[in-house]
């Protein structure tokens, strides 16, 4: 006998209670998207390899190790499952202009796939929410961008998510505070990891942003990237305090957040919660100026932000907030030839009239249909046989009410009693 497969390790199927409760969220997330104007594109799952290279930077976690690369068998080109949606999401826009007339406000959801060690809160896919604007230089869409997520939480019943945020300057800016980082760090070189002592002459800023207890204090007296930031940059920052307090939204400026990628200038921010142990963080982003001209666009500014889908439903429903699955209207119970006939009919009838009808299929007796109507949770059964093909009738049931006497209907006159009742009973609630 063949061994039972099973679903690629980190990589989750996700079964029709959870696959409801993903579309409710799914559904909040546009209509808030809409109410800040924001657009949808679809960019493919796979991209050729030297984009992510390029848009991530050699040496960061993603590109060194967690990377689904492969080549296409047929042809020979380097392909990449998608790690993030930025890179492609910046390809787009490259490749079909779109910045060219007005800025854009972009979003997207899907799978992303990462190499990481499983565990809760991190899989090998998962999903994200990315959220672009393209051409918008000042500090308002900033500020915006971080308030959209405030109004996100609230929309979702989440509360104690906290902010974080920092400004990461300007590359020039960046490369000094790099020289006095790596010059610390290597008066304490004895102190450092392995891994701090890999990332010293290639990624030193990542130091910082190690999750090595015993690398805390190291860290904490570092030099810090703020104290090397001009004037302009500084103004930058504090235009997006400005509004952020305007607002009353609450923030940490927390100097060792560095985001794991290369792209990013000035505003950094995060979004983290306590309860989810290790992986806290349900939402990263900020501002990217120089991708679109890396890549080889015309150079536009940029800002964006990513939401970990996973760790914000796990969120919701740590919180007791797990929607009940949507019950059908009615179902409809029928057997004998002639009567299989009209259901079908007046199935598509109901449906016609907007209703959740389920049809039972795989014959049986009255009595098992009946249970299994019983068990779908329908409001009503639609009893339909022989007897009542041959004069176009069927029987209506209320099945969560007590009391209520079958009645028998014309079948053109099912959906008008039906609605009828359900708005009676919604009045009642
Ligand atoms: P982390 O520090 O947790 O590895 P990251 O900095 O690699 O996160 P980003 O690339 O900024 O994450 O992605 C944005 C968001 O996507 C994260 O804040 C998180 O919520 C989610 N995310 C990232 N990697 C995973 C993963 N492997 N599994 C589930 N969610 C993830
Ligand atoms: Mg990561």
């Amino acid at each position: 006998m063949s061994q039972t497969l099973q679903s690629v390790r980190g990589m989750n199927d996700i079964l029709p209670d959870e696959a409801e409760f993903w579309e409710i969220f799914e559904e909040t997330v546009r209509s808030w998207l809409k109410c800040y104007g924001y657009r949808p594109i679809r960019m493919p799952i796979v991209e050729p390899t030297p984009l992510f290279k390029r848009a991530i930077g050699e040496v960061t976690d993603i590109v060194e190790k967690e990377m689904y690369s492969f080549e296409d068998s047929l042809n020979g080109e380097h392909l990449t499952l998608r790690p993030e949606g930025t890179a492609g999401c910046v390809r787009a826009l490259i490749q079909h202009n779109l910045a060219a007339q007005h800025p854009r406000r972009l979003y997207y959801m899907g799978q992303m796939f990462r190499h990481e060690r499983p565990q809760k809160g991190r899989y090998r896919q998962f999903h994200q929410v990315g959220v672009e604007a393209f051409g918008f230089a000042g500090p308002d869409i900033d500020a915006e961008m971080i308030l959209m997520g405030a109004r996100l939480w609230g929309d979702l019943g989440l509360d104690g998510i906290e902010l974080q945020i920092n400004s990461l300057g300007q590359p020039e800016e960046r490369a000094q505070h790099r020289a006095a980082l790596i010059a610390y760090f290597e008066q304490h070189v004895d102190m450092l990891d392995d891994d701090a002592r890999r990332r010293l002459h290639t990624n030193p800023l990542r130091i910082l942003d190690t999750k090595n207890p015993a690398l805390q204090d190291l860290c904490a007296n570092a030099p810090k990237l703020i104290d090397y930031l001009g004037p302009e940059s500084l103004a930058h920052f504090e235009g997006v305090q400005r509004v952020l307090r305007d607002a009353g939204q609450a923030f940490t400026v927390n100097p060792r957040l560095v985001r794991g990628l290369d792209y990013y200038n000035l505003t950094v921010f995060e979004w983290v919660t306590d309860r989810l142990g290790a992986q806290g963080t349900v939402c990263a982003g900020g501002r990217y100026d120089g991708l679109v001209n890396q890549l080889g666009g015309k150079p536009t500014p940029a800002c964006g932000f990513a939401m970990g889908v996973e760790r914000l439903i796990a969120l919701i429903q740590e919180a007791g907030g797990a929607p009940a699955s949507p019950a059908p209207d009615v179902y409809l119970v029928h057997q004998g030839e002639n009567a299989s006939r009209l259901a079908f009919r007046v199935a598509e009838g109901l449906r016609d009239q907007g209703l959740n009808v389920l049809l039972h299929c795989g014959g049986g007796s009255f009595k098992s249909q009946m249970k299994k109507a019983d068990a779908s949770g329908a409001t009503f059964a639609v009893v339909i046989g022989d007897d009542e093909a041959a004069t176009g009738e069927a029987q209506l049931k209320a099945l969560r009410e007590e009391g209520v006497a079958q009645r028998k209907l014309k079948v053109d006159d099912l959906a008008e009693a039906i609605i009828g009742q359900l708005i009676d009973s919604d009045e009642e609630e």
